[in-house]
């Protein structure tokens, strides 16, 4: 039994986006990053929609769990690596490609030295994002006992970008740079640095491999630019039906705490989504929601189960009508500064009482 609410996936959509990433860095591989379950779309169809690309971004072991159990073969790579011994075996195990980013990660990979041959391992280097990675001055003996490890093997090096959306400010070319001083020391040496930002704005920072993940979801990585602003085809379509109308007399109070005030006689539907369904609480009103062929607004605060919305200027609203919360009409990225965040946050809290909705392979 579902009640319709239903977040309804194209995969056409995550194609289209996956060849935008090979039209804009052609020389590069892919890593298509399907953490969160695959940005909240579902990582398995993603992965299976994403054939094409060259191997699939993780956060944790248990997401790659996930993709093998449903017989996902090509390469998975771990982002974040692994904590402690009992991890970085489940990663052999899993056949997982790994990041090392500290000096304990490595240790214990010295310790299981022989069971890693033929694990890829990614030195992760902090170029001044400042959240993960090994310090520039240390790289060199990183990649000296990486070496020691897996002798005859290329030497793969990672960074990632603190702000490659704002393509004004200087930080990613100094990053870019002090990344390409490092790398230039290790010869034969795989470069792995750009995120969606990184293909969309900085070619220099294409290299061997990207690592792109929201923009394979059709939504912005920033730029101030909505997702079909960037050429983007949304993959999502958060859906919900129209489950009661009413008409409001002037000077009525609509939802919990008296928040919107209708300012005429105002007609008012009642859509079935609300925080426990992942539509953020903290929406205010005027937050856009397509119904009817165009915008309306949301008036009152979200509930858990239900959102009310000013219909007073569609004609023809009927109970079981169809209402768009973000999709094709309207982006995400658009509802996401509407409510102070961004795409990636809404698009990943999406709850599971949501009908994730795929079409059948
Ligand atoms: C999430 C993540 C990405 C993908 O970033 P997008 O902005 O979604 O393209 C790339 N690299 C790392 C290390 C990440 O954690």
């Amino acid at each position: 039994m579902s009640r319709g609410t239903c977040a309804t996936m194209d995969p056409s959509a995550l194609q289209y986006n996956l060849q935008r990433v090979k039209a804009l860095a052609p020389k590069a591989r892919i890593w298509a990053v399907v953490k969160a379950d695959g940005y909240g779309h579902g990582a398995v169809q993603a992965a299976q929609a994403l054939h094409q690309a060259d191997g699939f971004a993780v956060a944790s072991l248990a997401e790659a769990q996930t993709l093998r159990d449903a017989g996902i073969e090509a390469s998975i790579l771990l982002l974040e690596g692994t904590l402690g011994p009992l991890q970085a075996l489940d990663a052999v195990r899993l056949g997982c490609d790994t990041a090392v980013h500290q000096t304990e990660q490595l240790a214990v990979l010295e310790a299981m030295a022989d069971r890693i041959e033929r694990q890829v391992i990614w030195l992760k280097v902090d170029t001044g994002m400042h959240r993960l990675g090994v310090n520039p001055e240390q790289v060199p003996d990183f990649v000296r006992r990486i070496q020691a490890i897996q002798p005859g093997q290329a030497v793969n090096l990672m960074t990632h970008f603190a702000s490659a959306d704002q393509p004004e400010t200087s930080y990613t070319a100094l990053q870019i740079d002090r990344f390409n001083q490092l790398a230039q020391a290790v010869p034969g040496v795989q470069l792995c640095l750009a995120n969606s930002a990184g293909v969309m704005a900085w070619p220099d920072s294409h290299a061997d491999w990207v690592r792109p993940g929201i923009m394979l979801y059709g939504a912005s990585p920033g730029f101030a630019k909505t997702g079909l602003e960037l050429g983007l085809r949304p993959v999502m379509q958060l859906t919900a039906p129209v489950i009661a109308l009413r008409t409001v007399p002037a000077g009525d109070w609509v939802g919990y705490g008296a928040r919107w005030q209708a300012s005429r006689p105002s007609r008012i539907a009642t859509l079935a989504i609300g925080y426990g369904d992942g539509y953020p609480r903290h929406a205010p009103d005027n937050t856009p929601v397509w119904l009817g062929g165009q915008r309306v607004p949301l008036v009152g605060k979200v509930s858990m189960d239900m959102i009310t919305v000013d219909v007073t200027d569609i004609a023809n609203v009927q109970l079981g009508d169809s209402a768009e919360l973000w999709g094709e009409h309207l982006s995400v990225d658009e509802v996401a500064s509407h409510i102070g965040t961004v795409g990636y946050e809404l698009l990943t809290r999406v709850s599971p009482r949501v009908d994730k909705k795929w079409p059948d392979a």
